[in-house]
């Protein structure tokens, strides 16, 4: 049982979201005197980065997730809840959960982000996003559901919305899943579907910009566009969403494309629970900071990671929403918690950009380095290593090295199962009617 503040001689600590943030706070805490509540919705963290092997079949999902007890079984002064965290009281200082109310000496929002639809409630009925792993696995489910219902059809034409898959959004996520579609074309396709000319399937990527990967380097940028061409994917730059039905998505450049399978990369937005003031949310949904990431006019309040905007002189639009810059926060909201118990003054937070990259399919990727550049081979070779030593769990890394070995060995995308399958929702209209 946990004790009450008044109960307790040690201070607490919760933290919402065992994200990457949250997850390297709570480590830097071990052996402090304090109590590190994490209370996530998950009982496992999630490593996003590989989200689309998992939405492809080249990982299973419990690859690429930890459990969060497991994580900290060797932490002392850890606590878990699995719940969902509804309100912020922060003038009593407690949280409000799904299994309970608990006070807190400090808080650390740490709740990441979810998918931005920018209000278009019929692209988001209808398009599939991957923020997390149950999403991840119905992209996988769907695609799959998708070349199934294609066999049935005779007709070139009537398979057509089948075999087209739209990728939206050309950032690492939108350029690393389309890569990993057009190689189910590639390599799966003739396989497992010999009924089907792997001619008939087609991959877009649509990207409101001039370019992909527009945060990298112009050189990354180009030989990620030059890479996705050589797999076949079909970039459409400079061009926006104006709709989907379900059936047919159309673009601002008046074209419109027969398709079942839009996948949604195109924007994120921070996702926080209820109590805070409405004056601090900045763009993009997330909660400004001063910078020592502290929440602005809330007493012993914290936030950090994709949820955080730290506006500063090099980032006046907010520290960009990636695992280091959520990492590197929670370890300084660590010490400064500590440095604010024995009442020391703390330095304002700095990141360091260690660099960025992205893999196009097998033996491809672009890496930047802060002015140096890679691409191809080695930058896939890079990548791989990056990506392995992150991993949580030795089992996680064992199991994902095998894949990618076996995938790199006999160009098999490995799972092709079809667990739960994806339901779609209904058209609005037919809802409509069935209401009426
Ligand atoms: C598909 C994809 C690919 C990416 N690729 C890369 C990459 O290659 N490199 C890179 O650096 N970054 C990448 N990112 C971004 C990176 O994953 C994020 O920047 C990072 O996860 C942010 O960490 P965080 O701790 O802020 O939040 P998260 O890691 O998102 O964790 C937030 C946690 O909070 C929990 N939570 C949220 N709300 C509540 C609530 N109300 N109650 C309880 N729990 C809650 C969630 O369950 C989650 O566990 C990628 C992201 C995605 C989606």
């Amino acid at each position: 049982m946990l004790l009450n503040r008044s109960e307790r001689s040690y201070k607490r600590i919760i933290v919402i979201g065992g994200g990457f943030g949250g997850v390297e706070l709570a480590r830097k805490l071990k052996d402090r005197d304090v109590e590190v509540l994490l209370i996530d919705r998950n009982n496992y963290h999630t490593f996003q980065p590989l989200l689309y092997q998992v939405a492809t079949g080249t990982l299973a999902s419990d690859s690429i997730a930890f459990p969060l007890r497991k994580m900290f079984k060797s932490q002392q002064n850890f606590r878990f809840r699995m719940a969902e965290v509804e309100r912020i009281d922060h003038e009593n200082k407690f949280v409000h959960t799904s299994v309970g109310t608990y006070d807190y000496d400090y808080l650390i929002i740490a709740t990441g982000a979810t998918t931005n639809f920018f209000g278009n409630k019929e692209v988001e009925r209808y398009a599939l996003p991957m923020k997390n792993i149950v999403e991840a696995q119905n992209i996988r489910s769907y695609v799959l559901q998708n070349f199934e219902e294609a066999v049935l059809r005779k007709n070139m034409s009537d398979r057509e919305r089948y075999l087209n898959f739209v990728v939206v959004g050309g950032g690492p996520t939108g350029v690393e899943l389309s890569g990993a579609i057009a190689e189910i074309q590639l390599h799966m396709m003739k396989k497992d579907y010999p009924e089907l000319s792997s001619n008939e399937m087609n991959v877009y990527l649509i990207e409101g910009m001039g370019k992909v990967l527009g945060a990298l380097s112009e050189k990354s940028s180009r030989d990620a566009e030059r890479y996705l061409k050589e797999l076949g994917v079909n970039i459409v730059l400079n061009t926006t969403v104006t709709n989907y039905d379900g059936n047919t998505i159309t673009l601002s450049n008046g074209e419109s494309i027969p398709t079942k399978t839009v996948i949604w990369g195109a924007g994120v937005m921070g996702q926080f629970p209820e109590g805070l003031d409405k004056e601090i949310i900045q763009r993009g949904n997330r909660i400004q900071t001063d910078g020592q990431c502290r929440v602005i006019g809330m007493q012993d309040v914290y936030a950090i990671g994709d949820v955080a905007a730290m506006m500063t002189e090099k980032y006046p639009r907010g520290l960009p929403g990636v695992a280091p810059a959520a990492q590197q926060q929670g370890k300084y909201v660590a010490q400064h918690i500590m440095n604010n118990m024995n009442a020391q003054e703390s330095e304002d937070f700095e990141y360091f950009d260690k660099g960025s990259m992205a893999t196009v399919g097998r033996n491809r990727a672009v890496v930047d380095l802060k002015s140096f550049h890679m691409n191809g081979f080695l930058a896939w070779m890079t990548w791989m290593f990056v990506h392995l030593v992150s991993i949580f769990g030795f089992r996680n890394r064992v199991v994902t090295f095998v894949n990618w070995s076996i995938k790199f060995l006999t160009k098999n995308s490995g799972i092709r199962l079809i667990i739960n399958k994806y339901q779609r929702p209904q058209p609005m209209d037919k809802v409509i009617t069935e209401v009426d």
